[in-house]
């Protein structure tokens, strides 16, 4: 097999190998190559010492990215190269870090601390591929193994766990049978696991192609940290908008939302509230009133124990409260929409809407097509240069002062007075018309005041 390395790597690669030392690309990017596709990073396993590659390197921009653990950073042609030396780990503490790492003198030795087969491959131009735990015939049959016991390697670093899940949904691999059944049982150590790590991998899990299997696969694991999710599954609706339990529904919902961080994590949250809001009719129908609330409420927690940026937070947190506000495709109401809320969040909104749509009973799927009718409008809307916020208007607080209102706040609120005029399409959004309108608001002022 020939696997095609960029030359910026091929440099870092070449000055190890003539400088004595063994040398291979390996993890993610041989993975990647394997697959046809293309690796996001360059990563090199060396015999080479870490103070060694960073004498090999003198004349290139170095960072001691993780000294301790014998990796460098060399900077290649503009690109990182990150330059690893043949360690084994120490004794594990607390299931994450291993005591002391120890480096090794072989790559086989290297190859058997990577977590997956498919992670644990190593190729040189001059070598080729070397693959001592069946990782090439993993990739063909997709399959995610560990690498050796996967309940000890769980053990030594449980974030191996959702790792797996990861690879698995961004890949769309099998998880090997063995390797799943200790994810189950090694579970409970992920509370070793710092909040941040875990909300990295479970974004990485939700933006996956494969992100619905794992979900109702692993929702076991995902309880660990989201513990509303062990009552989600088996959760029956009973209602007639619903064909599948609160979990699957879940699921399905986050398969079917756009990859955008932030609908999938709010696709992911957005019923949590459900089993604890289930009320049932005389008539044995099911309904979940204010779920929504419920599930904002779960959502903050969750944030809590997995702490991310402000942004995604609260962007996540209104997504969730708004999930089942009505939307018509109706171009004033979108456009007041737009002016409350902006164009990203009704973006974003709309397209979980659909998601949840898309996750309930077939029957009710026009609302799935006035949803779409709703995007498209959004679109020519924003296209048309429509108007639904201050930068957008045609004037401006200069035109509003030269009209003799006195620089102030009542600039800004005559201004605002003017925008929702224009969303409410009762002025057109010209300068003319709006100094027009900006002079009406004045006098009639004047009048109250006198
Ligand atoms: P990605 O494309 O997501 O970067 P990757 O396989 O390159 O995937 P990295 O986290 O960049 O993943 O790690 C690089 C390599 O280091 C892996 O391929 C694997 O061989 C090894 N590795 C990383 N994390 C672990 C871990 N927790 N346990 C064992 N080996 C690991
Ligand atoms: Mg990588």
């Amino acid at each position: 097999m020939n696997i095609i390395i960029p030359e910026f790597a091929l440099i870092v690669l070449h000055r190890l190998m003539e400088s004595g030392f063994e040398s291979y690309i390996v993890g993610g990017c041989v993975r990647d190559s394997v697959l046809g596709q293309s690796p996001k990073d360059y990563d090199i396993t060396t015999s080479a010492r870490p103070e060694e590659v960073v004498g090999i390197f003198e004349s290139f921009t170095v960072i001691e990215t993780g000294l301790k653990h014998g990796t460098v950073t060399v900077m290649s042609a503009g690109s990182p190269v990150e330059v690893t030396t043949f360690r084994t780990d120490g004794d594990y503490l607390d299931n994450r870090r291993p005591s002391s790492v120890r480096f090794c003198g072989t790559l086989r030795e290297d190859l058997s601390r990577r977590d997956f087969t498919c992670n644990a491959i190593a190729y040189s131009p001059q070598s080729g591929i070397i693959d001592y735990f069946g990782g090439l015939s993993d990739i063909e049959n997709k399959i995610i193994r560990a690498v050796g016991n996967p309940r000890r390697r769980f053990e030594e670093d449980s974030l191996r766990i959702l790792r797996a899940m990861r690879f698995s949904s961004r890949l769309g691999f099998e998880i090997d049978r063995q390797t799943s059944d200790d994810m189950h049982l090694c579970r409970s150590l992920l509370s070793n696991i710092s909040g941040e790590r875990i909300f990295a991998e479970l974004s990485g899990i939700l933006m996956g192609e494969n992100a619905r299997e794992i979900i109702l696969q692993y929702h076991d694991i995902l309880s660990e940290f989201i513990p509303s999710f062990s009552d989600m599954a088996g959760f029956r609706q009973n209602n007639p908008y619903h064909i599948y339990d609160v979990l699957t529904h879940t699921a399905v919902a986050v398969e079917r939302a756009e990859p955008r961080l932030c609908v999938r994590l709010a696709a992911l949250l957005h019923d949590v509230g459900k089993p604890a809001c289930y009320f049932e009719d005389a008539d044995g129908v099911g309904h979940f009133y204010g779920h929504a609330e419920e599930s904002v409420q779960i959502a903050r927690e969750v944030f809590r124990r997995l702490p991310t940026d402000n942004f995604t937070k609260e962007r996540v947190i209104k997504l969730i409260k708004y999930h089942d506000a009505p939307i018509s495709p109706d171009h004033k109401q979108i456009k007041r929409m737009l002016l409350r809320h902006g164009e990203e969040f009704v973006s974003d909104l709309i397209e979980l809407e659909k998601a949840d749509a898309l996750a309930q009973s077939p029957e009710y799927h026009e609302r799935i097509d006035r949803l779409r009718e709703c995007g498209a409008m959004l679109r020519e809307i924003v296209e048309q240069n429509e108007c639904f916020s201050l930068r957008r208007l045609a004037i401006g607080g200069r035109d509003v002062i030269s009209l003799g209102v006195p620089s102030g706040k009542r600039v800004g609120e005559i201004l605002t007075a003017l925008l929702s005029m224009v969303v409410e399409e009762k002025v057109s959004n010209t300068p003319d018309k709006l100094r027009e309108a900006a002079i009406g608001l004045i006098e009639a002022e004047e009048q109250s005041d006198g």
